[in-house]
């Protein structure tokens, strides 16, 4: 089978190699369609912290369950499927209350663990999702990052929410915006840089989409809502020292922040304010299984749409390009995919 190797850091080499066997407990699955997440640009650059080189990348990823490793039961060859790409050691105390993904000693396919730019990947058989009949390969690829947003929005408490602020309109604020606006949240202000990015960001259900590289955000607030920091949930969905810094200012007295982006190692933010204000910071890491069936019914029932956001797609023998264009031209690109098989 071919699969591309991250051989090192800026290289990607197809290769074949045997097909694997699904051990006792796993899932062989023929992948079809596989995203490329901005974890995989980092890892692509050499810059991610916790991914080392040779690795074949891919984490977001659907396909068709292919063969059944033994005392597999429940599970069908030919059923469509996505994955739940983290595996988690069952045994720490974050895993036994349930919170899996903050396990102690998680590893990630495609970071820590061989991914799923691979035709053939085995998986355990529990981390297996079954997609609905009529569900396409591209919709079930975006199931994983849409339970990123389904975990982060669930970490803050959404009953004292009225005014959501998501920084930044890449496919994690626009999925989460789209998974807000299903869940009803009045007043969603969307910002970016890059207008194309805005004008999806209000198609998809923003009320306000601001270019802040225009408009200072606080300027447009008080205008708008009449004090500079209206915001009961900022998402930060960028991870740099700005846009932390503007999910701070941003939030109300008593608001609440999920710092979504992965943030630079020491950036400079106004703690003075979390104190002052009572602001709330907290953080998220992936999802378990609930977040992910529940990302599941939103696509399925259509109130999150996938197909908006896909800006290209490549074959597998083209996925190093395929990097190398989301690393040098972010403004043009929402979420890349790659067709693994047809
Ligand atoms: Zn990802
Ligand atoms: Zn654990």
């Amino acid at each position: 089978m071919k699969r591309a190797n991250l051989v090192e850091f800026g290289k990607i080499v197809i290769e074949d190699v045997d097909v694997p066997s699904p051990g006792p407990g796993q899932v062989r699955v023929a992948v079809r369609i596989c995203g490329i997440c901005g974890t995989d640009v980092h890892a692509f650059q050499g810059h991610h912290p916790f991914i080392s080189a040779p690795i074949v990348p891919g984490h977001e990823f659907s396909g068709e369950i292919d063969k059944l490793g033994q005392g597999v039961e429940g599970l069908v060859v030919g059923q469509n499927v996505t994955v739940e790409p983290s595996l988690v050691c069952g045994e720490c105390e974050a895993c036994r209350s349930g919170r899996y993904n903050i396990c102690e000693n998680l590893r990630v396919l495609g970071c820590q663990s061989a991914g799923a730019m691979a035709e053939m990947i085995s998986v355990p058989a529990q981390k297996i999702i079954c997609l609905p009949e009529d569900m396409s390969y591209e919709q079930g690829a975006l199931i994983e990052p849409t339970a990123v947003a389904v975990h982060a929005l669930h970490r803050a408490d959404l009953s004292r929410v009225k005014r959501l602020l998501v920084i930044g309109s890449g496919p994690i604020g626009l999925l989460t915006l789209q998974v807000a606006h299903a869940w009803r949240i009045p007043i969603i202000v969307a910002t970016d840089i890059v207008d194309s990015k805005l004008a999806k960001a209000s198609e998809l259900g923003a009320t306000h989409a601001i270019n802040v590289s225009q408009i200072p955000l606080t300027d447009f607030f008080v205008e708008e809502f009449g004090k500079p920091n209206p915001i009961d949930l900022a998402m930060e969905c960028v991870g740099a020292e700005a846009t932390l810094l503007q999910a701070i200012e941003s939030a109300t007295e008593g608001g609440q922040i999920v710092i979504v982006g992965v943030p630079p190692t020491d950036p400079k933010i106004r703690l003075s304010w979390v104190q002052d204000r009572e602001l709330e910071l907290l953080g998220t890491l992936m999802y378990t299984q609930c977040d992910f069936e529940e990302a599941r019914d939103l696509i399925a029932t259509g109130r999150v749409q996938t197909e908006p956001l896909i800006t290209a797609r490549y074959p597998l023998e083209r996925v190093g390009e395929a990097l190398h264009e989301v690393l040098t031209h972010p403004e043009n690109n929402v979420k890349t995919l790659i067709t693994i098989q047809e």
